[in-house]
């Protein structure tokens, strides 16, 4: 894909396609505890806890699965005085566990108050969230500022982040009344919006005048609607050059919120638009708060704007297969890669770009499968019980009998070591 837009363009090259130019928005670049975010560096994959703050020990754990998921940013809520507290335990819980991420503190209402009052907290954190619309009522200047000069005194790069929600009501109605008095008067939604982009882009300028720095500002401005979040955000995006953090805010449960995120994610990402994401899914009771990590991940593998893994190419199944011995082999193939990958990561660089193709018959299996770096094609119902496997677009071998698996497993196995090992992935450019 080729943008004429102006930014800047960045290229991927991968082992079997053409290179994939997204051409990115250019930006001020913020350092958010040394990951740099904007511009042409590669879009920073981000989290948040749902654990209880004033909890440090279960707060590590989580911060550090988040981590060890991928996540280069983890954002814990500072609510109250046992969450301030708390944060450099964290920062040190993790640090004996050998986790470096950068923390981001999450304030509403009271975050002034807590960050003046516990400087470790303010110095433990990377960077600071703030949300304009909820910094206090009457003194939400005020608040605000003492906010910005804690992170002027402690050099920290702050987030401006407003929420739909949340929004700030006085410049809402202030805007509302003016455009109600206007001799067209616009639909109430692009006042909403415009609100919005006001209050990131207002609350920017005056910590800038009080001596933050341009790089020291990110900003969002998230909604739940995939159409009105393209809308901020394509706005937001022509008005400024901060880097901007994506994220559809309550975005849901399940397939709903992965869909919904990935909808609206993709669109601006594919536009150049979005420095830092965030998939904010609902984890069912007891769920797996790493989830998020994974979709955001396959985001941006699946745009093919970064690799983090090997990528599986399974067909959907249909009459033509109707045994479950290939979504059994599918899934092992899925299992096996993920399971490999935290040895494999750095023993073969080059293997986060392989495609593994596993295709329920010959329709087009083999086709698939010349197309992936390594592909097997299992036999359909009534066809001959063989499994075509091809390495680089060749026909290999043919494999038979009950032991199909684990002979292309061993296949995969040497393919890895002899196309990614001795440091050099070798099929790349
Ligand atoms: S490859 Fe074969 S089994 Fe898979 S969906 Fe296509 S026709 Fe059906």
């Amino acid at each position: 894909m080729q943008r004429s837009r102006e930014g800047i363009s960045f290229q991927i090259q991968h082992t079997q396609e053409p290179l994939t130019i997204i051409a990115r928005r250019k930006t001020a670049i913020a350092i958010v505890g040394g990951v740099p975010v904007g511009s042409a560096h590669p879009i920073v994959v981000q989290s948040m806890t749902n654990t209880d703050t004033g909890d440090a020990s279960g707060t590590a754990l989580q911060v550090a699965e988040l981590a060890g998921a991928g996540s280069r940013l983890v954002r814990v809520t500072v609510n109250n005085d046992d969450a301030a507290r708390s944060l450099p335990e964290i920062a040190s819980r993790l640090a004996d566990m050998g986790v470096s991420v950068p923390l981001i503190g999450d304030f509403h209402y009271n975050g002034h108050l807590l960050l003046a009052k516990y400087p470790a907290a303010a110095k433990t954190l990377a960077k600071y969230r703030i949300n304009p619309g909820n910094v206090g009522g009457k003194r939400r200047d005020e608040n605000f500022r003492t906010i910005i000069q804690i992170a002027l005194d402690n050099n920290k790069p702050v987030r401006i982040g407003v929420n739909w929600g949340s929004l700030d009501q006085d410049l809402l109605t202030t805007l509302m009344d003016d455009n109600a008095r206007g001799v067209q008067p616009r639909a109430a939604k692009e006042i909403y919006i415009e609100a919005m982009i006001q209050s990131a882009l207002g609350s920017a300028f005056i910590a800038e005048e009080m001596g933050l720095g341009h790089d020291r500002i990110i900003l969002s401005a998230k909604v739940s609607g995939v159409q009105d979040l393209l809308e901020v955000y394509r706005q937001l995006a022509a008005r400024c050059d901060y880097p901007l953090h994506l994220g559809l805010t309550e975005a849901g449960m399940g397939s709903k919120g992965i869909v919904a995120s990935t909808a609206a994610l993709s669109i601006l990402l594919s536009e150049g638009i979005g420095d830092t994401i965030r998939v904010s899914l609902t984890p069912r009771p007891g769920g797996d708060r790493t989830e998020e990590v994974n979709v955001a991940q396959q985001i941006l593998q699946s745009l093919e704007l970064q690799s983090f893994n090997p990528q599986v190419t399974a067909c959907p199944g249909c009459g033509r297969t109707t045994s479950t011995f290939f979504q059994h082999m599918a899934e092992d193939i899925q299992t096996y890669l993920r399971d490999q990958m935290p040895a494999w990561r750095d023993r073969y660089p080059g293997v986060i770009e392989m495609k593994v193709a596993v295709m329920g018959c010959i329709v087009n299996g083999p086709g698939e499968s010349k197309h992936a770096n390594i592909g097997i094609s299992l036999p359909g119902t009534s066809e001959e019980p063989k499994a075509p496997v091809y390495v680089d677009g060749k026909l290999m071998v043919t494999l038979k009998g009950d032991t199909i698996i684990p002979e292309f497993l061993r296949m995969l196995e040497e393919y890895v070591e002899k196309t990614y090992g001795a440091g050099m992935p070798a099929t790349l450019g």
